[in-house]
């Protein structure tokens, strides 16, 4: 059986041209799925009957995942927990904030390999890449959490997953979801979070360039020297932080987009005067934003969230040295869908 959302533009019009059918039949497809919410060919109403019934049986559904919980947060965050056709399962957030911000927040992996001594995703191991489809369909099933008049505005690539190292199908998913007769989310508001792979990170600058589409790239750096780093991120062992920033930098060069540095702040491990300096170090002379998230505990992983004043301390001292700051405010967090609390199994 075909499966719709996992066909590039291409072969799907090759398969239309193949059934006779005329290509403006896609494009009608098209404005159901991303338009109006629709993805069942039984609905689509302006197609004639024979046709709906002849995309049923070359199709089946569009949606090929089972929606095993909908959580739903008191601040309206709302987390999906879905069975794929495999049988493996992902997590999915939507967040919404009160300057009308709806942001999906996407996994690219089941499971996750980089092991981050702090973060719930890869504990219980990597199993494998998300398909086109998959991620796309991540978007979809969000997409409709929303009233009907209103849609997402923002993509985060941060669930589950290491996107660098299934950059191809993200690509061609963001593709998608940026055209404007797709979900017509802009490119300026799409952030890929990357554990920091220099030629992940590289190739993304080059698919920039070729594509015009400038994502934003945040790089979770968490640690300001390589020794903590290796400490608290296993895969720095095969990398450098000279090595990112090389790459970062040559990310900025090429696409003139501010890279976001993310740092969790974790209580009396990375938040001491010396990492202040040592960070500051790193970015002085850099365009270069920091995002500080104040650590989400995850059961079973030994560290402490710091305090608030804690966090404004580091954030104020931050500032003093000359460095763009923001603070991610913890959302989610009652239902485990903050940043490092997404899962592949229940949660
Ligand atoms: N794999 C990608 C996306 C991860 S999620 C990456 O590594 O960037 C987005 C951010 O949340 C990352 O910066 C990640 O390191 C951070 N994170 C992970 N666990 C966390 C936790 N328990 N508390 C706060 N942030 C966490």
């Amino acid at each position: 059986m075909n499966n719709y959302l996992e066909l590039p533009p291409d072969k799907l019009a090759a398969l239309f041209r193949d059934w006779q059918l005329p290509e403006y039949r896609i494009k009608q497809i098209r404005r159901w799925i991303y338009a109006r919410k629709i993805t069942d060919f039984e609905h689509m109403t302006d197609l004639p009957k024979t046709v709906r019934s002849l995309l049923a049986e070359k199709f089946g559904s569009i949606l090929r995942s089972k929606e095993l919980k909908h959580h739903i947060s008191d601040d309206a965050s709302q987390k999906l927990l879905l069975e794929l056709e495999d049988g493996e399962r992902i997590e999915c957030v939507l967040l919404q904030n009160d300057r009308h911000h709806r942001t999906a927040c996407i996994s690219t992996q089941v499971g996750c390999a980089m092991q981050c001594s702090f973060c719930a995703s890869g504990m219980d191991g990597f199993v494998r890449n998300l398909t086109r489809g998959e991620m796309l369909e991540q978007l979809l099933r969000l997409n409709v959490l929303l009233p009907q008049d209103e849609r997402l505005t923002h993509i985060v690539v941060m669930g589950i997953g290491e996107p660098m190292l299934n950059l191809d199908a993200l690509l061609d998913a963001l593709g998608e979801a940026t055209r404007s007769d797709g979900l017509d989310i802009s490119v300026r508001r799409v952030t890929i979070s990357t554990v920091g792979i220099p030629v992940g990170i590289r190739k993304l600058a080059d698919a920039v360039v070729q594509t015009g589409k400038g994502y934003k790239l945040a790089v979770s750096l968490h640690a300001p020297n390589d020794t903590l780093r290796s400490q608290i991120i296993p895969y720095n062992l095969r990398t450098s932080i000279a090595d990112i920033f090389s790459a970062t930098d040559a990310y900025f060069d090429k696409t003139g987009r501010r890279v976001t540095f993310e740092y969790t702040l974790i209580e009396s491990l990375n938040d001491q005067p010396e990492h202040i300096t040592q960070l500051a170090g790193l970015l002085r002379h850099r365009t270069a934003l920091v995002n500080v998230i104040p650590l989400n505990p995850v059961l079973a992983l030994n560290f402490r969230a710091p305090s608030g004043k804690a966090v404004q301390h580091f954030v104020e001292r931050l500032e003093a040295c000359g460095i763009q700051v923001k603070v991610r405010f913890r959302k989610g967090d009652k239902i485990a869908a903050a940043c490092g609390q997404l899962r592949r199994g229940e949660s």
